[in-house]
């Protein structure tokens, strides 16, 4: 290789003379001649030094090929006068161009199989961006607004959330902490999607904050938007608002090879669309006890965006709108249907209500840890007929009636602890024994899916769990029997057209989400 090579648009000046080299070793002229020190030395009429002071810095240098473009600046006299009218987009502009030397150094490396092979050189290249005098005007007239987002912390104060987002700002954080609207987005629980807009230089423009709306029954649907921003008279002032949700539709399938949630992890769903699930479906099946290898699913749920930005909590989840599970080859289907007078639930595509008069579980399917139906009595210490469920979950876990009742025994019991008996009329009775606590007292009305006490160790019980019996006329019934047997309610003959469109879309939807299940399958 001799002379100059043009590659790439630059130009590569190799050594006049001599192969390449590799480092450390001499070329076929002797290093010894061309090193510096060596000619200094020789100059001074000094003792050269040994080999391995010249060859040092050539190993040093041997696996980088420095490469350096010069930029032409605009002129001094220009830049300061620039600098006088716009402080901080300069420093902006400055760091721009260092960034953009820094790639050109590192744009080298591909160039040769071994960049060690390479002769060393240092190029020297003069590049002339195009007017920078006016990139630099128009940056200036933008007046750089920054936009920054975090998730708020439980532990957040308004300092630690400022320092997370950048901003630099007293007196902001002074309002914050101190307006009764504005302290809500650091109080209680975090998780909250906050989103600012400062000046360069860290002054707090505008800052708003989103979370899941708590007014009752809007959860879902809504979100609460608290905004942050400067008066006319430039005071802070906050408000908030209660707005809809931006929804859009997804569709999932999957094949369940041991549990729901491994199931729905595969196939990319939320866990908030797998709690739903076992919610909807927990008549039909029994999530804990039911579940089959080969179980199918399909589900099509509402995904959720908050002034057009992905929602951070439940995974950005919304209300599953329809489903269809295939258990131990019994397909159960699910529809959500919102009835003319604004209640909605879940329906059969036979237009059949999935909620029943019973609900099969007194725990929610999240809250159980285990649950079944013998079991050997380890108190007792013998085989003894166990006359109810036992539900495995932490002490303080949230116990729900079955149904529609009369509190007719709050108490304690041998054996059973602290315990709570419901009358649900014509004969039928239900026990919720070993609590830590009861909500409810006796004579007391309650509604299904009410809460009536938590999960204890009170009486005759190695640990923590609730012991679950359901009675007809005082003899002992297996619960979800009792739920799958309780009249389904049918979905009143007005609202079946609105109802049959609906079935109609969301089966598309469903079978379009199997066919994908199906394609995925057939892959090896
Ligand atoms: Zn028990």
């Amino acid at each position: 290789m001799k002379g100059d090579t043009e590659v790439d648009g630059y130009t590569w000046r190799f050594p006049p003379s001599g192969g390449p080299r590799v480092p450390g070793v001499p070329g076929p002229r002797d290093a010894r001649t061309d090193c510096p020190l060596v000619k200094a030395a020789n100059s001074r009429g000094r003792v050269p030094p040994g080999p391995a002071a010249c060859l040092a810095p050539a190993r040093e240098t041997a696996a980088v090929d420095h490469r350096v473009k010069s930029v032409s600046l605009p002129s001094a006299a220009a830049l300061e006068s620039f600098g006088r009218r716009h402080r901080h987009t300069l420093l902006v502009a400055a760091v721009a161009l260092l960034a953009g030397t820094g790639i050109t150094a590192v744009a080298v490396a591909p160039l040769a199989p071994d960049a060690a092979l390479l002769p060393q050189r240092m190029l020297v290249e003069t590049v002339a961006p195009p007017e920078l005098d006016r990139q630099l005007e128009a940056l200036a007239a933008m007046e750089l607004t920054l936009t920054r987002s975090e998730i708020t912390r439980g532990t957040d104060s308004a300092d630690s959330l400022f320092t997370r987002l950048g901003v630099r700002d007293a007196e902001a954080a002074a309002f914050l902490r101190s307006d009764a609207e504005a302290r809500k987005a650091i109080t209680g629980r975090g998780g909250k999607l906050v989103q600012v807009e400062t000046s360069a230089d860290g002054f707090l423009q505008q800052l708003v904050a989103r979370w899941p709306s708590e007014q009752e029954g809007l959860a879902r649907t809504h979100f609460t938007r608290l905004t942050m921003s400067r008066g006319a008279d430039g005071r802070w002032v906050s408000g908030t608002e209660t707005a809809a949700y931006g929804v859009a539709t997804r569709l999932a399938s999957g094949t369940v090879s041991a549990t729901l949630f491994g199931a729905t992890d595969a196939a990319g769903v939320p866990d908030a669309v797998a709690l739903q699930l076992a919610d909807i479906f927990s008549t039909d099946i029994d999530f804990h006890r039911e579940l089959r290898r080969g179980d199918t699913f399909s589900v099509v749920y509402e995904s959720l965006t908050a002034d057009g930005q992905p929602v951070p909590w439940n995974e950005g989840a919304g209300r599953v709108l329809a489903a269809e599970f295939v258990n131990a080859g019994r397909v159960h289907h699910a529809v959500w249907f919102q009835r003319p007078d604004g209640r909605g639930g879940y329906y059969g595509a036979d237009g059949r209500s999935l909620r029943r008069s019973f609900l099969a579980s007194p725990m929610e399917f999240s809250r159980v840890t285990s649950g079944f139906a013998m079991r050997f009595h380890p108190v007792l210490q013998r085989q003894r007929r166990h006359l109810g469920v036992d539900y495995g979950a932490p002490v303080g876990t949230p116990v729900r009636t079955v149904a529609d009742g009369t509190v007719v025994f709050s108490g304690w019991q041998n054996g059973y602890g602290k315990v709570i008996e419901i009358d649900h009329g014509n004969g039928r009775n239900t026990l919720y024994a070993h609590l830590s606590r009861q909500d409810v007292r006796k004579g007391q009305r309650i509604q299904q899916g009410q809460r009536v006490g938590a999960v204890g160790m009170t009486g005759m019980t190695t640990g923590p769990h609730l012991h679950f019996e359901f009675r007809i006329n005082g003899a002992h019934q297996d619960p979800l029997r009792i739920a799958r047997g309780a009249e389904p309610v049918m979905l009143d003959a007005a609202s079946r057209p609105q109802f049959d469109e609906v079935v109609r879309s969301v089966r598309t939807k469903l079978e379009l989400a199997e066919s994908q299940l199906r394609v995925a399958a057939t892959r090896p």
